[in-house]
């Protein structure tokens, strides 16, 4: 449903637009915060006055050039409002409500299911990040993809992509990449910061998570979890748990990997990964949740030994 006039449209509303808040989903990843920034420095060279609104974020992420403008609340309107890496209006981070309360509203993304909840929608199911997506709007906007903004789309498409790895990855994204360096856009550094540190916190939650793992349906599905206690026994900052589901999927012959969260109100966070055939989005649709392919998740509030069961029952449907 891309349509060049979708395309068109969107180009016109933000040239037209003076006020404009930027936002993305809860829990924000590299993609949500990379693609956000990435937006938020192209239209300040087109001189608008914009806000970028998003939740806390992993301490990963602290390289990021102007992140310190990233606001926690924004105004309670704009002239436009632009949705980034979010599939659905429930999942996007808006304390103040300010994306219904714009005159006009833009999502720009990359997920499988999104619900084309804006005005003007711009989706390109089979990119490896929001970032990705966004370049081409940039472009189209002359904006000057520079040293800042470059590291900015650079991190939101190495963290999305698993490093380069996952087969949304084509030949633009290499070359896109190519030009990065360029411009004097640090890729290894990226990498270094994003995948190789990590923090106390996530290391000693990690080896929880790894001491619980358990295998099910013939070794295919690969499962664990984090209890808020554990959470609080490590003093677990935002995305301290980033990396835990990948330790299951890396494991031979496993297809399925999942991964729970317990929240502080009991509920559970599901991370849900694949391999090869299983479309994981659908396992987590089932919930009321959502994703791509190879990478979804939903929210469950059930105890964990229910919330398990159904996983795994869910999970093994379709392996
Ligand atoms: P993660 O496991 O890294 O939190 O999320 C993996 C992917 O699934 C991301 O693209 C994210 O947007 C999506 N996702 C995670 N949790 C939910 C959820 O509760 N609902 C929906 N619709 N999507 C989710
Ligand atoms: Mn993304």
């Amino acid at each position: 449903m891309n349509s060049q006039i979708e395309l068109d449209s969107i180009i016109e509303v933000i040239n037209r637009a003076e006020k404009i808040g930027i936002f993305t989903h809860v829990s924000p990843d590299g993609d949500a915060i990379g693609s956000s920034l990435a937006l938020y420095l192209g239209l300040k060279q087109l001189k608008k006055d914009v806000d970028v609104i998003a939740d806390e974020y992993s301490r990963c992420f602290n390289f990021l050039p102007y992140r310190e403008e990233i606001k926690a609340k924004g105004a309670k309107e704009y002239d436009l409002a632009i949705a980034l890496d979010c599939a659905s209006k429930g999942r996007l981070f808006d304390p103040k409500n300010s994306f219904d309360n714009s005159a006009v509203t833009v999502s720009i993304d990359h997920h499988s299911s999104n619900t084309y909840f804006a005005d003007y929608n711009y989706v390109e199911e089979n990119s490896p990040a929001a970032s990705k997506t966004l370049i081409k709007i940039l472009k189209r906007l002359n904006i000057s993809i520079n040293k800042e903004v470059g590291t900015c789309l650079m991190s939101g498409i190495i963290t999305d992509s698993g490093g380069f790895r996952y087969n949304t990855v084509d030949d633009e994204t290499f070359e896109f990449a190519a030009q990065m360096l360029d411009v004097g856009v640090n890729i290894s550094d990226i990498y270094y910061r994003t995948f190789d540190v990590k923090t106390k916190a996530q290391f000693e939650l990690s080896s929880i998570a790894n001491a619980r793992l358990k295998f099910y349906s013939n070794d295919r599905i690969a499962l664990t979890y984090v209890t808020s206690q554990d959470l609080k026994k490590v003093k677990a900052m935002a995305g301290d748990h980033e990396g835990i589901v990948n330790t299951g999927r890396n494991i031979e012959g496993v297809e399925i990997s999942i991964f729970l969260r317990e929240d502080v109100d009991g509920t559970y966070k599901v991370s849900l990964r694949s391999n090869d055939n299983v479309n994981v989005s659908e396992v987590a649709e089932a919930f009321g949740g959502g994703g791509h392919d190879r990478a979804a998740g939903c929210v469950i509030d059930l105890p964990l030994d229910k919330a398990i069961k159904k996983l795994i029952k869910e999970a093994t449907r379709r392996l």
